[in-house]
């Protein structure tokens, strides 16, 4: 069974009632070990490997719990140095995971993905940019030259093509809800937008017919996959209507282009924000297990 990486050692308790789902990673990890995987405890990113994305000022802030209340408000959580800790190991979960996926073909991150994160602020519930952080700590590192940033979550990726734009390192695609939030996208090397309402059959014909070209066009050397499940219909914040079967399927396509393109694939978890949070939990745990045996 293949390894993980998760945060979820790490408590970073919310008030009662917020909306954030702070209880999926842990019952990830949960679900995940209970079928032999074997999850390992995050390490805390760097400062170092921060600055690879973040303005210092901005980094600074954060470490201090001391952005403004408009910044805090625009991130979504209350500061506290529990969630500074969590945010930074949620990041170097990613970089582990895209370590162990140059080395053995796949790692899975059970966290991270937190795509609304800029270089000077964070918004939707993204502190950090993982997804940057970790393509850049490789690019600078030698380690790859090309790195394709997949980004299947309901929401825009607007941080992660923000930071990437002109960075020909690194592609940027994005399958996202055109009427979802941000309402103000910015702009991916390749974005595709769809209706809200969506169901498999018109969601998996949009990703058939586009990351293929985009993933021979990029040759990239590591595929860095957001795999947010806030596509689930029923999800608070999705709009658009997948059955679980449909995330598997759509999990399964990313990993089947990894296996057929020998390219390492590291996974995160990204949204998922169902009424019931089971069924968030439910999809992440089927759709890493489809990758992980496409990739076996
Ligand atoms: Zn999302």
């Amino acid at each position: 069974m293949p390894d993980a990486v998760s945060p979820a050692h790490l408590p970073a308790p919310l008030p009662p009632g917020h909306r954030f789902p702070m209880t999926k990673y842990a019952r990830v990890a949960e679900r995940l070990r209970a079928d032999g995987w074997a999850v390992a405890a995050a390490v805390e990113a760097d400062d170092e490997a921060l600055r690879r994305a973040h303005d210092p000022g901005y980094l600074d802030a954060v470490a201090r719990c001391a952005l403004d209340p408009k910044a805090e408000r625009r991130l979504g959580f209350p500061q506290t140095p529990e969630l500074v800790r969590r945010a930074k190991a949620s990041v170097g979960g990613t970089l582990t995971a895209a370590r162990q996926a140059l080395a053995g073909g796949l790692g899975v991150a059970l966290a991270g993905g937190t795509h609304h994160a800029f270089a000077d602020r964070g918004e939707g519930f993204c502190v950090y940019n993982d997804l940057v952080v970790a393509a850049r700590t490789l690019l600078d590192e030698g380690a790859v030259a090309r790195v394709l940033v997949v980004d299947l979550d309901v929401h825009q990726g607007n941080g992660t093509a923000e930071f990437c734009a002109d960075d020909e390192r690194v592609v940027t695609y994005s399958v996202h809800g055109a009427r979802n939030y941000p309402f103000v996208k910015a702009r991916s090397d390749v974005d595709v937008a769809l209706p809200d309402g969506v169901d498999d059959a018109g969601y998996l014909a949009a990703l058939e017919r586009t990351l293929p070209a985009v993933w021979r066009a990029a040759a990239p050397d590591l595929v860095v996959f957001q795999g947010g499940v806030d596509v689930l219909a029923g999800d608070r914040f999705g709009r658009m209507a997948l059955t679980h079967a449909g995330v598997v399927a759509r999990d399964r396509f990313v990993a089947e282009l990894a296996r057929d393109a020998g390219t390492p694939l590291a996974t995160t978890l990204g949204g998922g924000y169902h009424v019931d949070v089971e069924r968030t939990v439910a999809a992440h745990v089927a759709g890493l297990t489809a990758i992980a045996h496409a990739l076996a």
